[in-house]
Formats: C-alpha cells, sequence, structure tokens
C-alpha cells in the first residue's frame, strides 16, 4: 500500500515534468532538460507504468508523440501518423528489440535474422513533403503525430528539397519523410545573430531547426540555410514501388532528393554493432548532428506486418549514443578527508551510465557548492560525465523531490577521528586541522606511493589503512623502518607479497629528489613545479635555506608556493621528517633530471594505452619527458604518438582513425634514446646546476 502511494507519486511527478520539458522543448523550442536527461526520466515513466499498467493515464506523455500543433499555422491531418522512436541505449536492448520483433513475425530464434539497414538518426525536425503528380503542394511537421502545422511557404525555402521530383513518370500522389536539420556552421551564425540582436540562444541545432521551420517569415527561414534528408516513402497502395527501405533510399535519391550517404543494410546485429560503433567516433567530424544510428527492417512487407504502438514503429529503434548527462537518485552524502585535511563532499547515487562507464559518484567541491545545489535526501540529481571528465553533477530536479525530505550539509567534525572542522574566513575549503588525523595520514602515504611521486607499486589502499589504522606506520618515513616479517603477518598478505613491498620500498629510496619533493605534499607544490624546484635547488637542504625571492625566481614558480615551501621547512615536524627521511636513505637531492624543454622530442604529446611488457606507466612518462616530449591522457588531433601495449583501449582505436602514428615498446626506446642522444638535447650539467648531494 506505503509502496503503491510512493509509485502514484513518483509517478505524478515525471508526468508533471516530463510535459513541462515537452512544452519548453515542442512548443517554445527552448528545453529546459538535456535530452539524454529526459531520455532516463521517460524510461523511469515507461517502466514504473509498464509495472504498474492500471495506473497508466490518457494524458501521460508515454501516450502522446511530440507537440500539439501550434496556432500560428493551419493544422492539417496526416495521412498516416508520423511517429516517434523507440529508444535502445546499449547493445542489449537492441537484442532485446530484435527478439521481440522475430518473435512477433513469428520466426523462431534458430531462423537467421532478418536484413536490417543502418541509417544515421539525424537530430533535427521530422517533416512530411506531399508531392502531387511530382510538384510538392504541402509541407507539414510532425506536430502531434496525428495532426501537424501546414509551412509550405517556409520548407519551399530548403533548397535541397526538390518543387518537382525528377520523375518521367511521377505516382498519382507520395508523401515523403525525413528530417530537416541545420549545418553545424549554420547553427553557430544564427545563435550569433541571435545574442547581438539580444534574443535567446537555441539550445542545440535541432531546437534551432524547430524554431527556425515555425517562422512566419519565409525570408528568415531562406538565410538560415536548412538542408533535408529524406528518409521514407509513402505511395497510393496501387502504385508499384520499392519493397524494401535500401531500394526506399536509392528511389528517392533517383527523385532528386537527398538522402544521407551514411547508410548500411546490414545482415545482422554484429554488423549493425560495428556501423554504430564506427560513427560514435566519425559522427563529431559530421557537418549535422546525429544523437544515434535507427535501425530498421528492410522488408517492407514485414514492417507492416509489425505494425505500430501508439508511439512508435515497432520494426525500427534508435539506438542512442552514450550519453554524458543523466538523472539520478541521491542515496547519500558523504566526504572525504583529503592529504592536506581539505574535506571534499561526495555525492553518492544509484549507478548510471554515461558516456560510456558507470558512474555513482561525483564530488562536490566545497560546502558552497552544496549550498548552491540545494542537496535535500533522496534528490534526484543531474549527473554529468563527458569522454575522460571526472563526474559533476550538475543541478537538482526538486519537482522530484520526496516530500518532507531534509536539506543535507557538511558534517561539523571530521568523520575520520571527530576533531571539528574548520573554514577560515574568505576560504572555500572546510578542513581537518588534527595533525594526527589517520585520514590525512592515509592520505598522504598514497601521495607518497603514487605513480607520479615515489611509485612503490603492491602498496595499495587497503594495505595502508591497515598500516594506519594499527599504528604501525606514523609518518611516510616509518615506511621505510617496515620488515617483511612484521607485513607478512597482516591481513591478506602473504610472505611473497611481503617481500615485494620490501623491495619496491627499497627501490624508491633510489627515486629522483624531484619526485621526493612532490611526495612530500607540499600544498600547492604538484609534480610540475616539484620538476621546475628540484631542477633549480640541487637538494632539499638548498630548499630549504632559499630565501623565498630566490624560490620565486625559478620560471613557473610564484609567491604562492613560495610561502608554503617556507611555512612548511618551517615547521618543526616537518624538518624532523626529512631527517627520517635521509637516515632512510632517500635521495634528498641531485639526481640529475633531463632538461626536458630542450630535448629533441620537445613539444611532441604522446598518449600511453595498454601494458607495455617491461615498463610502467611512469617510467615511460619518464622516459618521454625526458627527451622533452609530454604525456597526455586522451588522443586528439594534436596528439603525435600513441604508445601502444598490450590490451589497448579505444585509445588505440581513435589514433588509427586519425592518422597517429603508433609506437610498441621498442618503437618507443628508440625513439626517446635517439632524442635524449640528439645534439640538441641540453647536456646534463648545461645551463642547470646538476650536483650530486654532498
Ligand atoms: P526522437 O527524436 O528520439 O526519434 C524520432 C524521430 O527521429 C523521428 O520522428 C524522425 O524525425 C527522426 N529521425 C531522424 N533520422 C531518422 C531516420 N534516419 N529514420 C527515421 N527517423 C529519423 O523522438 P521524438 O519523438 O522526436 O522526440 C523524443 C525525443 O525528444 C526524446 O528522446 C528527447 O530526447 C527529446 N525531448 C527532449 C525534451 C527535453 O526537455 N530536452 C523534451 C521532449 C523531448
Amino acid at each position: 500500500m506505503v509502496e503503491c502511494v510512493a509509485v502514484r507519486q513518483r509517478l505524478a511527478e515525471l508526468r508533471s515534468l516530463l510535459q513541462a520539458a515537452a512544452h519548453a522543448y515542442y512548443v517554445l523550442d527552448a528545453p529546459d532538460l538535456e535530452d539524454a536527461v529526459y531520455d532516463r526520466l521517460y524510461r523511469e515513466l515507461l517502466e514504473l507504468e509498464a509495472a504498474h499498467p492500471e495506473l497508466v493515464t490518457p494524458d501521460s506523455p508515454s501516450q502522446r508523440v511530440g507537440g500539439p500543433a501550434a496556432e500560428r499555422f493551419d493544422s492539417v491531418e496526416h495521412r498516416l501518423p508520423l511517429l516517434s522512436l523507440e529508444n535502445a541505449f546499449n547493445i542489449e536492448e537492441l537484442r532485446d528489440w530484435q527478439r521481440r520483433l522475430q518473435r512477433q513475425l513469428e520466426r523462431g530464434p534458430d531462423q537467421p535474422s532478418l536484413p536490417l539497414v543502418c541509417e544515421l538518426k539525424i537530430d533535427g525536425s521530422a517533416l512530411s513533403l506531399s508531392y502531387e503528380r511530382g510538384v510538392l503542394v504541402r509541407a507539414a511537421t510532425r506536430g502531434d503525430g496525428s495532426w501537424g502545422e501546414e509551412i509550405t511557404a517556409n520548407v519551399r525555402t530548403i533548397r535541397s528539397i526538390p518543387l518537382r521530383l525528377q520523375l518521367e513518370q511521377p505516382p498519382a500522389w507520395c508523401e515523403i519523410r525525413g528530417e530537416a536539420f541545420i549545418p553545424a556552421g549554420s547553427f553557430a551564425a544564427i545563435n550569433r545573430e541571435r545574442e547581438q540582436r539580444g534574443e535567446a540562444l537555441f539550445a542545440n541545432p535541432r531546437n534551432a531547426c524547430a524554431g527556425t521551420l515555425r517562422q512566419l517569415d519565409p525570408a528568415v527561414v531562406a538565410r538560415r540555410r536548412l538542408d533535408f534528408f529524406a528518409y521514407s516513402l509513402h505511395l497510393p497502395e496501387d502504385t508499384p514501388g520499392p519493397a524494401r527501405q535500401w531500394a526506399v533510399l536509392a528511389w528517392l535519391e533517383a527523385a532528386g532528393l537527398k538522402v544521407d550517404p551514411n547508410r548500411r543494410r546490414c545482415a545482422d546485429l554484429v554488423e549493425v554493432e560495428r556501423f554504430y560503433s564506427r560513427w560514435d567516433e566519425d559522427r563529431r567530424r559530421l557537418p549535422y548532428a546525429t544523437d544515434g544510428v535507427v535501425v530498421k527492417l528492410d522488408d517492407l512487407r514485414l514492417q507492416r506486418e509489425a505494425g505500430s504502438t501508439v508511439k512508435a514503429p515497432r520494426w525500427a529503434i534508435a539506438l542512442k549514443y552514450p550519453a554524458e548527462e543523466a538523472p539520478s537518485r541521491l542515496k547519500r552524502l558523504t566526504v572525504q578527508v583529503g592529504r592536506t585535511g581539505v574535506i571534499t563532499p561526495v555525492a553518492e547515487f544509484e549507478p548510471v551510465a554515461l558516456a560510456g562507464t558507470s558512474v555513482s559518484r561525483a564530488t562536490l567541491h566545497n560546502a558552497d557548492r552544496v549550498a548552491e545545489l540545494g542537496l535535500h535526501e533522496g534528490d534526484t540529481v543531474v549527473v554529468r560525465k563527458a569522454g575522460e571528465i571526472i563526474p559533476t553533477v550538475v543541478c537538482v530536479l526538486p519537482q522530484l523531490r520526496p516530500s518532507g525530505a531534509l536539506p543535507l550539509a557538511l558534517p561539523q567534525r571530521c568523520p575520520a577521528c571527530s576533531a571539528p572542522l574548520v573554514r577560515e574566513a574568505g576560504e572555500a575549503a572546510t578542513r581537518c586541522v588534527n595533525n594526527s588525523c589517520p585520514a590525512i595520514l592515509r592520505g598522504a602515504l598514497r601521495h607518497w606511493v603514487s605513480r607520479d611521486a615515489l611509485d612503490v607499486e603492491c602498496l595499495g589502499d587497503k594495505l595502508i589503512a591497515q598500516l594506519v589504522d594499527r599504528g604501525i606506520v606514523g609518518d611516510i618515513a616509518a615506511l621505510y623502518g617496515l620488515d617483511a616479517v612484521q607485513l607478512a603477518s597482516l591481513e591478506r598478505m602473504g610472505e611473497r607479497s611481503a617481500h615485494k613491498l620490501v623491495a619496491a620500498l627499497d627501490r624508491s629510496r633510489r627515486q629522483p629528489w624531484q619526485r621526493l619533493l612532490h611526495g612530500l605534499g607540499i600544498r600547492h607544490v604538484g609534480s610540475a613545479s616539484a620538476k621546475a624546484l628540484a631542477r633549480a635547488f640541487p637538494s632539499v637542504d638548498a630548499l630549504a635555506a632559499a630565501p623565498p625571492e630566490a624560490i620565486r625566481d625559478v620560471y613557473g614558480i610564484g609567491v604562492q608556493i613560495a610561502e608554503s615551501l617556507k611555512q612548511w621547512f618551517g615547521t618543526t615536524a616537518n624538518a624532523e621528517l626529512v631527517e627520517r627521511l635521509r637516515r632512510a636513505g632517500l635521495q634528498l637531492g641531485g639526481a640529475p633530471v633531463a632538461a626536458s624543454a630542450a630535448g629533441s622530442l620537445n613539444g611532441r604529446i604522446f598518449v600511453l594505452t595498454g601494458t607495455l611488457p617491461s615498463l610502467s606507466r611512469s617510467a615511460a612518462k619518464v622516459r618521454i619527458e625526458a627527451a622533452g616530449g609530454r604525456v597526455s591522457v586522451s588522443v586528439s588531433r594534436k596528439t603525435s604518438y600513441v604508445v601502444a601495449g598490450e590490451e589497448p583501449g579505444s585509445k588505440l582505436e581513435k589514433a588509427t582513425a586519425l592518422g597517429i602514428e603508433v609506437l610498441d615498446e621498442a618503437g618507443l626506446l628508440q625513439l626517446t634514446t635517439d632524442a635524449t642522444a640528439s645534439p640538441t638535447a641540453a647536456p646534463p650539467g648545461g645551463a642547470i646546476p646538476w650536483q650530486q648531494p654532498a
């Protein structure tokens, strides 16, 4: 009963939100939600309605196509309803669709799959064009699927739509459907113009297209250079016509219409998947927007047999590209304590698939951001993740907030040590200032052993937690006092792993001073500034003794870093830590750092993917940087080389598609060796005072 009330309420909230969104989208051409967010909420509505069919209402967005016809134009009734498309968000859903279709057409699962046609889903506005004896007599928008707006005068300005079909014997009548769209360049120009006139900008090319088609002045439409791709044909019953979708597309082309050349006939879903994956990448280079692939049954007789639901044909489906934004329900607000004591709020929500990965948490930066979002318990939030960008919470949908939900805020005390949290005036960060907070120590250790710092393998988060929580390690220097027997007694540690860890720690003693400086985790000193500082000051003693002006003189180092260093070295506990590290045998200065800027790979950008046979990622990075190159995480046109090892990811595919040179480990070793040996590379000891530690 309680559940039923909750479902009823959620359904009502979803309907009202989706109805308002559809109005903004279809009628005002100014959406206030991302399409992907709308799609997910719409999917939630469908799922709830499927589980509770008794709660479906006739005005539900699931029972309607598009929006009502605007009153500014005459309404026209479509000869055949102009429907929407069902969506699939992944290949599994596409397979389900195919299974359903085969079943419906009474084909057994072992019968060969039916031939399919893949077309790009053009992100524009559906248009219906009526021709009589080959002459364009009427053009209409989709409207609510049954009634659309008559916009013939506007459509006549679209140059790619023939006013007369190029057919020797045109049929008595025919209806051609397709998608009008705004090419990428024109979209930017339209928005520039609107900005100059102080008008609201169109959110995307699709809304710009819909808005343009409904302009009252055809001259404005003509200026905006719309384009059109045809994709379907309806002929009188007694007129012979193509029997397959593939042939329809050829017919349309022959009749003088523009048909998207990026299409493919596929024997099965493996081929569909290949087409879809290829365009996931390549679509970014198209001069028009596409948000998926439409998969259609090729055989028109079978299409008729399969028929439609109230909303969409059963014989076609849109396989959408991975969303970059989606709604999700907040589970809780937690906080992380960083190695500098900074408290970072984290939103934990139900997992959502975004840009190809599953996302269930996003950091919210600080208390101000939490307040700005106005988060409440159980809120539905919009989460964004694009490509390799870290997930963020974009906004909250207050319309979907459970009644009586309490607002959320940062805790008053540190969750790790219970010390009161502090936020100084003028600072965005809230901090734990307890020096012996175990969370801060865990963070410091994690940072010390990380790849860019001392690069100690086999010391993961769980082991660090054990070492800190059992009081075995009280600071980073204590790591070097660990012995294999003691380590082997810890949970999930065998003798072998213990020995491996001791050996890895031992190796880290020989890491260069720049890495050690970075590993100390001094505020504002990242890996690049550590490198610059280590180059200028040959040892920890030289740096500790350097006056702030000398530090500020180092290229790339500012007042903030100089002050932070002064403060750090001025603290007795830190001075003691340095001494303990010295006694533990770490290199506190002197190991040469190659003059990266002068290497002959200067300015070249490398991207690493997969596992290299012998070099670790960080070792490869060191080599590249030593030769003057730079390592980036993602492949773009600017990438000079992709270094691929075993099991490379999509980066390799992207590199191949962009024609970027791909190296294996041997190739990288050769290139970096040649580069550092080349006469353009600055010899160690050149312009920079290289010295071994005293
Ligand atoms: P749709 O755009 O997802 O798919 C159907 C349409 O695709 C067809 O009507 C047709 O015009 C078009 N299409 C493009 N290329 C095609 C091809 N090759 N073959 C066949 N059709 C092709 O569905 P819709 O009903 O137009 O709109 C629903 C979508 O609109 C939702 O998925 C959502 O993303 C968006 N929407 C967004 C909001 C919002 O607030 N952001 C509100 C309402 C709707």
